[in-house]
């Protein structure tokens, strides 16, 4: 028989990570702040709690969904979570992930912190590649990865538990940023100039090209050596910014999202590392005190 669960928080997500277990078979058990919005999953045999105490005491293994950390902090107060495994897959920081644990333990409870890395859609999809970053009590995650495999892959990243947000949020700022070049490369092409839809599939086709070049940081910054293998140097990339000023502006378009890069860009290379690529700029990142 499967494992039964106990899942906190019926929103988006939480209600595409029910249905995964339901139709895995596993009994669940829901709650949600706004019951309603819990009761569809009760007619497809989830059994909906009327709190959260009474959801937390229904079953060991208690998987929380919520909006942010602290709607984890206020829908748990008053549980009892002594015994119990507590799955944490609301989005946070490391800092969070980590008080969260503490908090956990302190209560009684092992603590495991997930970070997904998937959309509703993909949850209990396998061939849609989503998967969620897992970090914490590696007793807890061994025990429980068959179930928690169900809704979508599983990746243990370590006993840390700020570790499977640090991965979380790291893997969506690079997705920001990512976002950000996209939104600018559109706002210049302006429709009237050229389609959306025909330059849509160039744009995946140079972001794609462009991707590997993650392996080449990785390397530079596991040597120590930010000239290795250097392809596109710094000093020729800044010699191509007032370019990028300048058809912003016959465009009619704010350089907002693009300056920031295009500012460290020529800090580092005015310290005189135009023979480096791009990592040396992540020197420049780091804050007094950071590691
Ligand atoms: P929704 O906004 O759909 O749902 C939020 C849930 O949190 C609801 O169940 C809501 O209850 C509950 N909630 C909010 N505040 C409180 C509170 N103070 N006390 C108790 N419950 C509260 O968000 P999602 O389901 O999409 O997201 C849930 C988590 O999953 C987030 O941390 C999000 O970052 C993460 N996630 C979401 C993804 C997505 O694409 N949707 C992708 C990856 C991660 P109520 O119905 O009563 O408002």
């Amino acid at each position: 028989s499967r494992t039964p669960l106990t899942l906190l928080g019926t929103g988006d997500m939480g209600t595409a990570l029910a249905r995964a277990w339901l139709a895995a078979g596993h009994p669940v058990t829901v709650w949600n702040r706004t019951a309603s919005r819990a009761e569809a999953l009760a007619a497809e045999g989830a059994t909906v709690a009327r709190t959260a105490a009474e959801a937390v005491a229904a079953n060991r293994l208690v998987v929380a969904c919520l909006l942010d950390d602290a709607s984890v902090g206020e829908a748990l107060d008053g549980a009892d979570l002594t015994g119990r495994d507590l799955v944490n897959l609301t989005t946070g920081t490391p800092g969070q992930g980590r008080a969260r644990a503490a908090w956990a333990e302190a209560r009684g409870a092992r603590f495991l912190d997930g970070g997904i890395m998937a959309v509703p859609p993909m949850i209990g999809v396998p061939e849609s590649g989503g998967y969620v970053f897992y970090s914490g009590s590696p007793e807890l995650f061994a025990e429980h990865r068959d179930t928690l495999a169900v809704p979508a892959g599983t990746r243990y990243v370590g006993a840390d538990p700020g570790f499977a947000a640090l991965h979380d949020v790291a893997l969506l700022s690079a997705m920001n940023g990512m976002f950000a070049g996209v939104m600018h490369a559109f706002a210049l092409i302006r429709p009237e100039d050229i389609a959306p839809k025909d330059f849509a599939p160039l744009l995946f086709g140079w972001l794609t090209a462009m991707a590997p070049a993650v392996h080449q940081t990785a390397d530079q910054l596991e040597s120590g050596d930010y000239t290795k293998g250097v392809v596109s140097n710094l000093a020729m990339q800044a010699a191509g910014i007032p370019t990028f000023l300048r058809t912003a502006e016959e465009q009619h378009v704010s350089p907002e999202l693009l300056t920031p890069y295009l500012e460290l860009m020529e800090k580092r290379v005015a310290q005189g590392h135009g023979d480096e690529d791009g990592t040396g700029m992540i020197e420049l990142l780091k804050k007094e005190g950071s590691h």
